[in-house]
């Protein structure tokens, strides 16, 4: 009677085991073997890098496993994350896998801890182990791992919060991590409520400006009393890259896009692509306010703006954003003076598409007698 279930349990083992190639049971078995783990269960993802499993402690706590692949193939496209990334001068090694997957093993772990320190809400980092991530379980207390914010249900008194307080994690991330996810999608990030009796231990402190927390923490307050408020726990950093990485700009840019496209989709006012790039990248927001506070102002700013002519919430302005998706973003001070692309583009009339202007304050001058001022005002500017 039992057949089916006992084969559909071979099965599922049948398949995990074939990614377990020797080496990644060994390391597993010593993880065992030092009381680390207790045992490892059944796959909570099946991804094209990596596979992510459920184990628990001997003393029954929930762990994550994130086991990466080891086949060269699978890694491949990922050099365009590599390729500028001051962390990879050495050390990374194209033509061993296993090495290779150490290194994004390694640097996912980096990045959590980077995270965690700031007070985000992220995965606790455990250990790494060659292409094996130990970390804490964003779940239940049965193992059931919280959802992805793409496939949760979230309540619709809380969806415009959980923008806001994603928007200020970005911002967080950006400024005192001084890192940019380069993979934030509804699919890198879980919705997780805090079960109602795990009280004390667990608190994840939600920003590391004490001024927005005690924001954050009213809104937590004030929603427990109506309906659990889960919060958004960023996952998946192993791509995420310094903030000088040549194309952070560029990574962040896409990032928030995904970011605005899910939430205005559930109803959410938004802030135009523009004014969220904006909102996370400039320094000092507004003196005292918190970044929550002026989060707020903006979007009800850009409400004034856009609804007089818009038809629809007016909010964000999808021609404006599409002008902002196609500009060039520079990231460093080479790029930023490229004098002949840019004295083309503001010859041909189009010295707005150099966005950098107005995102960080650099000001697109017409380089021929203004050369080395404005590449001296550009040094200020970034070693500050
Ligand atoms: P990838 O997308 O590279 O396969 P992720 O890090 O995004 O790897 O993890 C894949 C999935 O595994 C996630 O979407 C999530 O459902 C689950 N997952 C990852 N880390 C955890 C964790 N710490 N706790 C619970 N579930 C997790
Ligand atoms: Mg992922």
């Amino acid at each position: 009677p039992s057949a089916t279930a006992n084969q559909k349990d071979k099965s599922d083992r049948a398949t995990n085991e074939q990614v377990l190639d020797p080496r990644t049971r060994i390391i597993l078995f010593k993880m065992i073997g030092r009381g680390l783990l207790f045992e490892v269960n059944g796959c909570v993802s099946t991804g094209k890098e990596a596979n992510v499993y459920h184990a628990i402690t001997p003393d029954r706590k929930h762990l994550a496993l994130k086991i990466y692949k080891t086949s060269i193939l699978v890694f491949k496209d990922r050099d365009r994350y590599v390729s500028g990334e001051y962390r990879f001068r050495r050390g990374y090694s194209r033509h061993n896998p296993r090495k290779m997957v150490r290194v994004w093993a390694e640097k996912e772990m980096r990045n959590l801890k980077r995270l965690k320190a700031a007070g985000l809400r992220c995965p606790e980092a455990v250990e790494v182990r060659e292409n094996v991530l130990v970390m804490g379980f964003i779940g239940d207390s049965d193992g059931w791992a919280s959802p992805r914010l793409k496939d949760a249900s979230i309540p619709a008194a809380v969806i415009s919060d959980l923008y806001a307080e994603l928007l200020i994690m970005v911002r967080t991330m950006f400024h005192d991590c001084k890192l940019v996810h380069a993979d934030l999608s509804e699919y890198n990030i879980l919705y997780h409520v805090e079960p109602p009796a795990a009280s004390t231990t667990d608190a994840v402190s939600s920003t590391s400006e004490p001024s927005e927390n005690t924001t954050t923490d009213t809104t937590a307050e004030d929603q427990q009393h109506t309906e659990p408020h889960g919060h958004l726990y960023i996952i998946d950093v192993s791509q995420s890259v310094e903030q000088d990485h040549p194309h952070a700009f560029d990574f962040l840019r896409s990032d928030l896009k995904n970011v605005e496209d899910f939430f205005s989709k559930r109803g959410v006012k938004c802030l135009s692509l523009r004014r969220s790039f904006e909102f996370v990248t400039t320094p000092d927001l507004s003196g005292d306010a918190s970044a929550e506070d002026v989060l707020q102002r903006w979007i009800q700013e850009d409400d004034q703006d856009g609804g007089v002519e818009g038809e629809d919430s007016g909010v964000s302005n999808g021609n404006d954003d599409s002008v902002f998706m196609q500009s060039y973003i520079p990231r460093t001070l080479n790029e930023v003076y490229d004098p002949e692309r840019d004295v083309g583009a503001l010859q041909r009339g189009e010295g707005e598409k150099l966005i950098y202007k107005d995102t960080i304050g650099i000001v697109a001058r017409a380089p021929a007698d203004e050369e080395e001022g404005s590449a001296a005002q550009a040094k200020v500017r970034f070693s500050e």
